[in-house]
């Protein structure tokens, strides 16, 4: 049987050293004085969006982050929103702006994104950030796929030489996943649905990732007994089915009995997210006086 790998109780680890980091920020004199500043931005109503930002914001002002709350309404147009973001990146008092994504669908989210100075892009989605990712040169490295490689490191999963299978190109986490993995010296097969007899590739990992949106899209007999398995999907099925509880996209029940080592749907890799976030606002925080420069 597999050994359950804690999002919770890491993430919390991980929000601890942030909360000590602010501390420290706080009383130093490159600081400033000034706590971290994380501007959220939610467009609309999308309830999950929502709780999202509650929760993001919630966890910040935790460990010490200042939050500004910028809700604004659905009606929002695409030059209010990049004025918004054109004042936050010349606020000196935000190290970090998030925009929740989706935007309503009148809003270009790319062009939202590209705007946001790559200093403060602590969601690291600008393309300055993903192609220093891409160099092997990271400046802020999106939060999913980093904290995907602080479970990792936490389980004492060796990286080095293992075949690393990620399923799923998404910008947002697959992509940077593989390049986070390569890094880090393991070989890695980045899937997608194109990919030909995905049981096979899985068949043949050390380390699974799945970020589909399938829910239990990965079967359990896939897995090599061993094997780690990260499972980042998070799938609310229509009520009726699998009772509507949140499942991941690999078929938990039937993968614990092969893997060494393997995440929970919830409180596997969710956690671990937000706490990311936290680190790269902290980190950001660290470097204001290179952003003036
Ligand atoms: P996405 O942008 O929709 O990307 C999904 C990826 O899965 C695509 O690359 C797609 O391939 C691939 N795919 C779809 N069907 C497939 C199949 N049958 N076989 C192999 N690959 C297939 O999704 P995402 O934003 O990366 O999110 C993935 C999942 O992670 C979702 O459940 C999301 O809710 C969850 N998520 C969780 C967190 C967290 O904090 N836990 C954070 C972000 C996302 P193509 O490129 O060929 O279309």
């Amino acid at each position: 049987m597999a050994t359950l790998i804690d999002g919770k109780a890491i993430a919390a680890k991980v929000r601890a050293g942030v909360r000590d980091g602010v501390l420290a920020l706080v009383g130093s004199e490159r600081g400033g004085g000034e706590p971290p500043g994380l501007a959220v931005v939610l467009v609309g109503v999308d309830p999950a969006s929502q709780i999202y930002v509650r929760n993001k914001g919630k966890a910040a002002a935790e460990v010490g982050i200042k939050v500004f709350d910028h809700t604004l309404p659905e009606t929002t147009t695409q030059a209010e929103l990049m004025a918004l973001v054109g004042r936050l990146n010349e606020d000196p008092r935000v190290d970090g702006i998030l925009v929740q994504m989706p935007l309503p669908a009148h809003l270009d989210a790319k062009r939202v994104m590209r705007a946001i100075n790559p200093w403060k892009d602590v969601d690291g989605f600008h393309p300055q950030n993903m192609g220093l990712l891409a160099l092997g040169d990271p400046r802020f490295v999106a939060c999913t796929p980093a904290g995907v490689m602080v479970l990792l490191e936490e389980v004492g999963c060796k990286l080095a030489g293992a075949d690393a299978v990620v399923i799923g190109r998404s910008t947002t986490v697959g992509r940077p996943m593989a390049l986070l993995l390569t890094a880090a010296d393991a070989t890695v097969t980045l899937c997608h649905s194109k990919t030909r007899d995905l049981a096979a590739v899985v068949g043949r990992a050390d380390i699974v990732v799945a970020a589909i949106g399938r829910a239990e899209l990965v079967k359990g007999a896939w897995i090599k007994p061993g094997a780690v398995v990260i499972d980042v999907g998070m799938n609310r099925p229509a009520a009726g089915a699998a009772g509507g509880k949140l499942c991941g996209d690999v078929e938990f029940a039937e993968a614990e009995k092969r893997a060494s080592a393997i995440t929970p749907v919830p409180g596997g890799v969710g956690p671990m997210t937000i706490a990311l976030l936290l680190q790269n606002t902290l980190t950001s925080a660290r470097r204001r006086s290179d952003r003036t420069r």
